[in-house]
């Protein structure tokens, strides 16, 4: 029986790792079904966590977190979550991909987010033949070639930055004219040359043939459309919680949640139903930040100490 049991291991799951392990709790154990560090190893450049003044990509940054915690007993195991349910007993079964089982007394989610899909026609046949979220990952298959990049938040801003380092042009194509995306940011984009704004667009297909995207139709909000010749797009439409390990057989959340489906927590990080907590972005009103992650996964691990130690009393 773990005591603990972290599902996820971005900057949330990590640093409750390692708040949990330092403060002495043993048999913890983080489900991470890819890398540990989450979706901010998928960005190229990192400069707003407090202390940190060198600015660096996202995997370099979230390096030594793991490094970290598994200096103080955190477990890592590869797996992916499939369920997570509560025992007449009070405790939690954890429902591993491949059909096996763990319990555990206390569960931490921090199982973040991950990227929409923009619902453009073409989308998901050429997803990973030319369409792509990951500019730091894709990016250098199209040096000195023209993208388009579509979205106009913080991460498609960024990531259009990021491209335009590599590639020759950058289509940034947005619906509208303000940007979601720190004024910061929008301003580094607005002087950069080598970023051409398609505003009042969408993207309405993606076209191609056996090689990949070929080319991607703009329609403009006026009904006019235009061909643009580019063999990728990045999309950074937004993201979508990952809550789908606590539904249970009927398809109802096993805690409360907001209606877009992020855990409803209290300052404690405790959820609705005892024993199971929740930290970082799947979280209702998370800042969607690096260091607010950190700052939940830290609270939820010193929660979870009072809890199990209320167990014992
Ligand atoms: P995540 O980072 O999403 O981690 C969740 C982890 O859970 C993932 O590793 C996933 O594999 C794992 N997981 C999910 N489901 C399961 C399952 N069923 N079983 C096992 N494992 C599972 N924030 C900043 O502060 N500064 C920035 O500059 C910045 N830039 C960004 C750039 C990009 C491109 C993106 C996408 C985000 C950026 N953010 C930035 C936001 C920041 O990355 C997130 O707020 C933060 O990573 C959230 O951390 P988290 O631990 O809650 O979730
Ligand atoms: P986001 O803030 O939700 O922005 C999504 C963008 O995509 C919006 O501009 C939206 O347009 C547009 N969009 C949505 N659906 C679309 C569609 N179907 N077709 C075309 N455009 C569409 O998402 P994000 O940029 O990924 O950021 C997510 C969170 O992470 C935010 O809280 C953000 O601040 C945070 N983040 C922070 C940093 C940083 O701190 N440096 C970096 C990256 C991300 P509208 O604006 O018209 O709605």
């Amino acid at each position: 029986m773990l005591n603990l049991a972290i599902i996820g291991g971005g900057p949330a799951g990590l640093a409750a790792g390692l708040y949990a392990t330092r403060g002495g709790l043993k048999d913890v154990t983080m489900f991470e079904m890819g890398m540990p560090g989450g979706q901010i190893t998928g960005s190229s450049e990192m400069e707003n966590y407090p202390g940190v003044a060198a600015v660096m990509d996202g995997m370099s940054f979230m390096a030594p977190w793991q490094e970290q915690c598994f200096r103080f007993g955190l477990k890592h195991e590869a797996k992916k979550v499939e369920k997570v349910s509560k025992n007449e007993d009070g405790t939690f079964s954890i429902n591993l991909e491949g059909g096996q089982t763990q319990l555990a007394k206390a569960v931490i989610i921090c199982t973040g987010s991950e990227p929409k899909r923009a619902g453009v026609k073409g989308e998901d046949e050429f997803f990973g033949r030319g369409v792509s979220t990951c500019a730091t990952c894709d990016g250098f298959f199209y040096k000195n070639k023209e993208v388009a990049v579509l979205g106009g938040g913080d991460t498609a801003l960024e990531e259009a930055l990021y491209l335009s380092n590599i590639v020759s042009k950058v289509y940034l194509i947005h619906r509208r004219e303000g940007f979601r995306a720190a004024p910061i940011t929008v301003e580094k984009v607005k002087k950069n040359d080598k970023i051409e704004l398609v505003l009042n667009a969408v993207v309405d297909e993606i076209l191609g043939d056996n090689s990949g995207v070929t080319s991607i139709k703009v329609k403009f909000n006026d009904g006019s459309t235009k061909i643009l010749d580019v063999p990728g797009i990045f999309t950074f439409v937004g993201l979508n919680v990952r809550n789908s390990i606590i539904k249970d057989e009927d398809g109802n959340f096993i805690c409360d949640t907001t209606p877009t489906g992020q855990i409803k927590v209290n300052l404690k990080m405790q959820t609705s139903l005892k024993g199971l907590f929740a930290a970082g972005d799947i979280r209702e009103d998370a800042p969607k930040q690096v260091v607010s992650a950190a700052g939940d996964g830290a609270v939820a691990a010193l929660s979870v100490l009072s809890y199990l130690e209320s167990l014992n009393d």
